[in-house]
């Protein structure tokens, strides 16, 4: 596998996904077991494992990936809005090291209890 890496192997077509969305930076998949009516990953092609990773380059590519998801949402059925969403290490449940950004939608969204 592409990396050892999940989502690597899913960017290099090694593993199938259903893919919604494609530029030179990112791809927009969608999630393999939903947490909301819809819910996709948006997950920038190049590799790094946690937001404390990122370098001055990736600055630019994460803002871009946002206003990439705005731009989409539409089109992927959340003009009714959307919620997005970074799992950053254990304590948040992070359980693919490759940054992602999570799009949820297609619902009203809650926020669990503590
Ligand atoms: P995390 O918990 O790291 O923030 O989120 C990882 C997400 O990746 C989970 O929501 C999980 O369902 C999703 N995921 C893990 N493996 C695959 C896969 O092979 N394909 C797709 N489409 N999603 C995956
Ligand atoms: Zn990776």
């Amino acid at each position: 596998m592409k990396n050892n890496c999940v989502f690597c192997a899913i960017e290099a077509g090694e593993i199938p996904s259903e893919r919604y969305y494609e530029d030179e930076r990112m791809i927009i998949i969608k999630d393999i077991e939903p947490k909301a009516k819809l819910h996709y990953l948006a997950i920038p092609k190049r590799h790094y494992k946690l937001l404390d990773e990122m370098t001055e380059a990736d600055r630019e590519d994460l803002g871009k990936i946002l206003q990439t998801i705005a731009a989409e949402a539409e089109k992927l059925g959340l003009g009714g809005g959307y919620r997005l969403v970074i799992n950053q290490g254990d304590d948040a449940g992070q359980t693919v090291f490759h940054l992602h950004i999570h799009i949820l939608g297609g619902q009203k969204m809650e926020f669990e209890q503590l």
